[in-house]
């Protein structure tokens, strides 16, 4: 999008929390959703007297990620404080990397909207902790604290400011989501916050070099809010600027409910948090045998499933992407494909149309899906053998789907075999005939739209289980003959 001459520039920091069993520097559980402040301990809420000891478990996941996205995997980096203050935060400072931080130079690509690729620049990623949390409903004008996430282990991923629109600073998201799913490290629960990003958002004239004044937008923890924020900014930069006005290095926040983004607070310069390395924690120093155990751990990695689908399976581009937005969807496709006798695109139109569209319907995801991978084989095979039609088979997903057994057992109790046999569909079909025959003399006098007419009263009588290719072909016959 570029608007009237002006070029966008948007740089992503997400957040992705980490999936493991407790905090990045305290045993305390991460689980969420339990009463406020029963699961922060002493470390969490910095006590004096307590000393922070790194959970390596979050340490390899930070690796996993450096490596899946062909990074610097940093063989020693640095823990330090960022100072400031906020409710929040009790320490007082936030553990974090900051000069040296544990992944660096890394990149990933993205499939454009005309089907074109871009490579996105990640600046770095680094471990830290999250905060709490500030409750404003019930305190009567007061606010309540809530350090149950405090501690929690974060990765910080940045991206370079190579985003030139709101969709296409999606996208990269989507794939960053879709990346730390497939590693394990994060469960990608937006609501649950998770998963979030702030976004930098710059405009620049078209062709100008140098890049404009950022603002950030934080906080965003939908893929609509981080899409209408940036449209939001992007327009009221231009519109300011083509005011004769200028941008202010700030902090904003965006309000869904009234769809703008208002000013947070102006943004601190980077010494006013008087970064230094923490005392506490020695630095974090990776052996090669570790990092090389993390690499040879790697499971088949989003990029690569897709290429394999679409050379293993001669799936187009689009159905790959579909199918391997997530490792179960994949796995599912691929479970599906198996029991089906190699029918690739045939399961590939049942996963994304009846499958998702089910799923979609019911608010569930694929690991809830009712129909298992075998199951939904064992209907592709049924079509490809002739047993039953494509539409009867939409019939037959429903009662699986709705736990009535697997496409044989349906089939059968239901009695939605084929009528495969010639002579009773020619039979059917001379019943149509006889019933018709004012169709029968306009389709000898050449109309031959007729015939669909003719089809679908046979395939009426036949309740939908005449085998269509031969009533065709016998329904010409017949007529020919007249
Ligand atoms: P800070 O740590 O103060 O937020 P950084 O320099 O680390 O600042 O940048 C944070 C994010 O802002 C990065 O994702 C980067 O790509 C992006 N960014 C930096 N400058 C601009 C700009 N002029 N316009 C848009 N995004 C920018
Ligand atoms: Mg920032």
């Amino acid at each position: 999008m570029t608007d009237k001459g002006w070029e966008p520039v948007i740089g992503l920091e997400i957040h992705a929390q980490l999936a493991t069993q407790s905090k990045i520097f305290s045993g305390a559980p991460t689980a969420y959703g339990a009463p406020p402040n029963t699961q922060a301990c002493a470390v969490d809420l910095g006590l004096p007297g307590v000393l922070p000891v790194l959970n390596r478990e979050a340490v390899r996941m930070a690796v996993r990620f450096g490596l899946a996205i062909e990074a610097r995997v940093s063989r020693r980096s640095v823990f330090a404080r960022k100072n400031y203050f906020y409710p929040d935060l009790p320490k007082g400072y936030q553990i974090s990397q900051y000069e040296l931080p544990i992944v660096a130079a890394g990149h990933t690509e993205i499939t454009l909207e005309d089907g074109g690729t871009k490579r996105v620049g990640i600046t770095r990623a680094h471990l830290e902790e999250d905060a709490g949390k500030s409750l404003h409903e019930d305190f009567h004008g007061m606010s309540g604290i809530d350090l149950n996430r405090a501690g929690t282990p974060l990765l910080e991923i940045v991206s370079e400011p190579d985003l030139r629109s709101a969709k296409e600073a999606v996208t990269y998201m989507r794939k960053i989501h879709t990346l730390v799913r497939y590693l394990g490290i994060c469960d990608g629960n937006m609501q649950e916050g998770s998963f979030r990003c702030d976004a930098n958002v710059s405009v620049r004239k078209t062709g100008e070099a140098r890049l404009g004044t950022r603002a950030e937008v934080k906080n965003l923890n939908s893929f609509r809010f981080v899409e209408r924020a940036i449209c939001h900014e992007i327009e009221r930069q231009i519109a300011l600027l083509e005011a004769g006005g200028t941008v202010v290095l700030e902090t904003r926040l965006y309000d869904p409910d009234r769809d703008e983004t208002r000013p947070m607070r102006e943004k601190e310069e980077a010494n006013d948090y008087r970064y230094f390395p923490d005392p506490d924690l020695l630095p974090l120093v990776l052996s090669e045998d570790f990092i090389e155990a993390q690499r040879a751990d790697l499971p088949e990695l989003p990029d690569a499933k897709r290429q394999r689908f679409i050379a293993q399976y001669g799936l187009p581009a689009y159905d790959a992407a579909v199918l391997c937005a997530s490792r179960e969807l994949a796995d599912f496709y691929e479970g599906a494909v198996a029991a089906s006798g190699g029918q690739a695109k045939p399961c590939a139109n049942w996963v994304m149309v009846e499958v998702l569209g089910a799923l979609n319907r019911e608010a569930k995801e694929i690991g809830q899906c009712p129909i298992s991978p075998t199951m939904l084989g064992g209907l592709v095979r049924r079509i490809t053998d002739g047993t039953i039609s494509g539409k009867i088979a939409k019939e037959v997903f429903e009662a699986m789907w709705q736990g009535e057994g697997d496409a044989d057992a349906v089939i059968e109790a239901r009695g939605l075999k084929q009528i495969s046999d010639e002579g009773a569909i020619a039979a059917l079909i001379d019943e149509v005939l006889r019933d018709n025959p004012t169709q029968v003399a306009q389709y000898r006098q050449g109309k031959e739209q007729v015939l669909a007419f003719f089809v679908g009263h046979v395939m009426k009588k036949s309740r939908g289980k005449a085998n269509p290719q031969r009533l065709n072909a016998l329904l010409r016959e017949r007529l020919g003959a007249g």
